[in-house]
């Protein structure tokens, strides 16, 4: 009775470790899911904050390029008002050079300024498609809160069952093998167990010897020399 007893039990204990092994990765999986999508947001925003800069900047641009047409037009007022107090041929030739050289350069801030003008145009639509792209990215912010929130309620009761369940499976042990179980599961948790495969430790593969394989047909209850798992013959019969 001992022999398919034993085996049976750690076969029962080593799968309910491993059930809140995972339980307990499907935990941490969560928050990990919501982090990525906040992160998400916070590129969007980001993406959001660098186009409406890149439309103030193109705007100071303009801005600036309009002041100094201002002041250029004005300049080239003064010197058209100037250029019939001339008294000589030369002074008059001299202040005309001068007006057609400014005009010219007037034209030429006229045109950057409308280059300046549609710069703007060009960069303002991405301000409203990043605003586009942070709403998204909130909306399946707030499905991942809203699934882990449920899915930790439901996770929770799942560990708070089997950890119920592995304490009644623990009182069965034999005292002996208790204290070797209590030992190993401390130390490694739903690594501390291992079925053999073929003579070889499931969990790490090493060789078992013969007399290692004949102890376990027995029921004894043997750690592998190599990673300490306690080891169980597997089950014959396929698991449910
Ligand atoms: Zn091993």
């Amino acid at each position: 009775m001992a022999v398919a007893a034993t085996a049976g039990m750690l076969r029962t204990l080593h799968r309910m470790h491993r059930q809140l092994a995972d339980l307990a990765e499907q935990l941490l999986a969560g928050p990990r899911a919501v982090t990525a999508r906040n992160r998400q947001v916070q590129a969007a925003e980001g993406k959001k904050a660098a186009a409406a800069e890149d439309v103030k900047r193109a705007r100071m641009a303009a801005d600036q390029k309009q002041l100094q047409l201002k002041s250029s037009e004005t300049k080239l007022r003064d010197l058209t008002a100037k250029l019939n107090a001339c008294k000589t041929n030369r002074e008059y030739q001299t202040l005309g050079d001068q007006i057609a050289a400014d005009t010219m350069a007037t034209k030429v801030l006229e045109d950057e300024i409308l280059e300046a003008l549609e710069r703007i145009d060009t960069l303002k639509p991405a301000v409203p498609a990043a605003d586009a792209e942070i709403a998204a990215a909130k909306k399946l912010l707030a499905e991942a809160e809203a699934r882990v929130t449920a899915e930790t309620g439901r996770l929770e009761a799942e560990v708070a069952r089997i950890r119920a369940d592995l304490e009644v499976a623990e009182k069965d042990l034999a005292d002996d093998v208790r204290e070797k179980y209590d030992r190993v599961v401390k130390q490694k948790g739903a690594d501390g167990m291992a079925p053999i495969e073929g003579h070889s430790c499931g969990g790490c593969f090493q060789q078992l010897t013969g007399n290692m394989v004949s102890d376990l047909m027995m029921g004894r209850v043997i750690p592998c020399r190599s990673c300490g798992r306690l080891l169980y013959m597997p089950d014959s019969a396929p698991a449910a």
